[in-house]
């Protein structure tokens, strides 16, 4: 069954090859152009549900709890599928929230998606290759400056830790060097 009308694939069709995407069959025209409706329409519905989380916040400014179905912690990025709290600073599981409350973590650092204020010690050991493990100790010796969420993970910022390069690459030569020849 066809999402759009005949137009409307005409339509697309004229785009992409505007921009110079051309397809096999007009099957394949069609299947790409309904998985972009299908892309949209679920960003749509979730831009919808946050402004209507939004809305509600103006009767509720404290937050509310409601159910994460999946959606990702804005801090820990965690998917929850159970209860979890909404507020200004987004959605998030109860125990990031309860950090928060305790002010444990600036709540500010919430919605970070793309690591430009802070890191966790895993999303670190992810991009760097080292292992958890050295993170850790690394964190334990003072040498990497964080914070950790009770029961979660560790919280490093960029900004208590501008040296942050410097210790990295050192860890790095030495685990090279460590490392028996071949
Ligand atoms: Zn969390």
């Amino acid at each position: 069954m066809s999402m759009l009308s005949d137009e409307s694939y005409k339509k697309y069709k004229e785009i992409s090859e505007k921009q110079g995407i051309k397809y096999k069959s007009n099957s394949e025209l069609r299947d790409t152009a309904d998985n972009l409706v299908g892309f949209f329409e679920i960003l749509m519905e979730m831009d919808q549900e946050e402004q209507s989380y939004k809305r509600r916040l103006k009767s509720e400014p404290k937050g509310f709890s409601m159910r994460g179905n999946g959606r990702n912690c804005s801090l820990c990025n965690k998917s929850i599928s159970e209860e979890g709290f909404y507020d200004k600073w987004g959605f998030k599981c109860m125990n990031c929230q309860d950090a928060i409350n305790k002010k444990k973590i600036p709540g500010s650092l919430c919605g970070d998606y793309e690591h430009k204020k802070y890191m966790t010690d895993s999303v670190l050991s992810y991009k760097t290759g080292i292992h958890i493990q050295t993170i850790r100790k690394l964190i334990r010796q003072g040498k990497i400056k964080a914070r950790k969420i009770p029961n979660g993970p560790y919280i490093i910022t960029h900004k208590d830790n501008s040296n942050i390069q410097t210790i990295i690459h050192q860890e790095k030569r030495k685990e090279h060097l460590n490392k028996p020849k071949t």
